[in-house]
């Protein structure tokens, strides 16, 4: 590639930022780091009225985060800067301005009321929805009359009436529009915002960027876009639409998806890579079957022409899968560190040195960081909230328990030394002593012990309790009886 490479990413701060937004950001970062190109980050904050106090920070801290970092945009400037669109209004209205002197646009004194009995009538003739150009053709006298009556008005492009646009789309391939369905859009709004397919383009110029990359939605803005260009006499960037993402139920991806704010998924305990890996394969493949791709393997290998063109399904099932496998390659130092927080709260400080052995008994077993607490409670609560009834295992009553949690007590008690080994060789002596199964012996200690029915091996986690933990936990159980 002979240019520089420079792309962005443009979020809107009218909402938190989800994986759609994200994997936006993702392709755009990878891309430019595969080319040794730029990425940057530009605020796109014109509608005014749907800001959403917060969002911004959320979605820098959600690229954070995720350890995408951006060369230009918010925080760290740049030569092209400011990077929110709401300091940059002299550029739109100077862009429109251009326009209107050079005829390819033209201002628009429609009322709400015009336009929106228009759009009625539009609809109940079963029309095609858009602007009908009524001050398209207005006289230089009517324009002045209106400026001095105080009118206000908008900025509208000047559709051209006949011909097409297209364009080769990296990713889509070549796409056409007709003209004649497309309106005299507006530019810029009355309260002097530009809409975002002026501020899209002249941004997109001024900041030098090479390739638009962005969700398929925005594709059926192109021709528009494609057209101010060429009104501004700019050379356009080269655009590549990512596929969409659907849910599991082929419906546009939503919040009931799991597709909730990017930070959650750090809240719920996602590891970063983890999240990255799985939504680059929201679009893009290594080779048609890889699924764990390690980081370093993704920035070398992406490429745009591996971006499919079919809607991509986003399945949290997986997204969950592959956090377990990402968390398995942690060392059990990382992995302690990482748990640490989601474990520890004002009620409970917990002792890293005893997380760290508990850390190789779960490792194989939790999938989010957010499991942490739960997957471990019973080590660090000696109460385990065993009933009498789970206790006593399947095929035994009441008064063998009893005998059968007198022989453990007092096998346990002479356990030296209380390491796995040695307890497993014991206890399976006392089990064939107490003449009971296996499956009900060693059942009936793993209830009263953890007080759950599935747990890690059971002669390692005594050995981590250690053994007055264990006894005590016998003593209870015996207790209920
Ligand atoms: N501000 C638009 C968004 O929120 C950006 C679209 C584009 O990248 O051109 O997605």
């Amino acid at each position: 590639m002979s240019e520089q490479v420079r792309v962005r990413y443009a979020p809107s701060p009218t909402g938190h930022p989800h994986i759609g937004n994200i994997r936006t950001a993702l392709f755009n970062w990878l891309f430019a780091r595969r080319n040794n190109g730029k990425f940057i980050v530009r605020v796109e904050d014109t509608d005014q009225e749907r800001l959403v106090p917060g969002a911004v920070d959320s979605i820098l801290e959600g690229l954070q985060w995720l350890g995408i970092d951006w060369d230009e945009g918010p925080q760290v400037g740049g030569d092209f800067g400011s990077y929110y669109q709401s300091e940059r209004l002299e550029h739109y209205s100077a862009a429109a301005e251009t326009l209107i002197d050079t005829d390819h646009a033209y201002r628009c004194y429609c009322t709400r009321e015009r336009l929106s009995e228009l759009r009625d009538s539009q609809k109940a003739n079963k029309q095609s929805i858009g602007y009908d150009g009524h001050c398209r053709s207005l006289s230089d006298t009517e324009r002045n009359d209106l400026d001095s009556s105080g009118q206000s008005y908008v900025v509208r492009f000047k559709m051209p009436h006949d011909g097409m646009t297209s364009v080769n789309d990296i990713i889509r391939g070549e796409v056409e529009w007709q003209h004649h369905l497309l309106d005299d859009f507006v530019l810029l709004k009355s309260d002097g915002f530009p809409t975002y397919h002026l501020a899209v383009v002249v941004d997109d110029n001024l900041m030098h960027i090479s390739h638009v990359l962005r969700a398929e939605e925005w594709l059926s803005s192109t021709p528009r876009h494609l057209l101010i260009y060429q009104a501004l006499g700019f050379t356009p960037p080269k655009f590549g639409h990512l596929p969409m993402i659907l849910g599991p139920d082929k419906s546009k991806l939503s919040k009931r998806h799991g597709a909730t704010s990017i930070l959650e998924y750090r809240d719920d305990g996602y590891l970063p890579d983890a999240l990255k890996n799985f939504m680059v394969l929201l679009g893009w493949s290594l080779d048609d079957h890889s699924d764990v791709i390690p980081l370093e393997t993704i920035q070398s290998e992406f490429s745009l022409d591996r971006v499919g063109k079919p809607a991509s399904i986003f399945d949290i099932d997986r997204l969950q899968w592959m956090n377990g496998v990402y968390i398995r390659e942690l060392s059990d130092d990382q992995l302690t560190d990482l748990m640490l927080p989601f474990i520890t709260d004002n009620t409970v400080s917990i002792d890293r040195e005893y997380l760290l052995r508990v850390v190789p008994l779960i490792k194989e077993r939790i999938k989010t960081l957010a499991e942490s607490k739960d997957i471990t409670s019973y080590f660090f609560d000696t109460d385990v909230g065993c009933s009498k009834a789970q206790i006593i295992q399947k095929g035994m009553d009441a008064s063998q328990t009893i005998t059968a949690l007198k022989n453990i007590i007092s096998a346990v008690h002479k356990l030296d030394p209380f390491a796995s080994g040695n307890i497993e060789e014991v206890l399976r002596t006392t089990c064939v002593e107490s003449d009971l199964k296996p499956r009900e012996f060693f059942g009936l200690i793993r209830s009263a012990v953890t007080g759950r029915d599935a747990t890690p091996p059971l002669f390692e986690l005594m050995e981590v309790l250690g053994k007055d933990s264990t006894l005590l936990r016998l003593e209870k159980a015996l207790s209920l009886f």
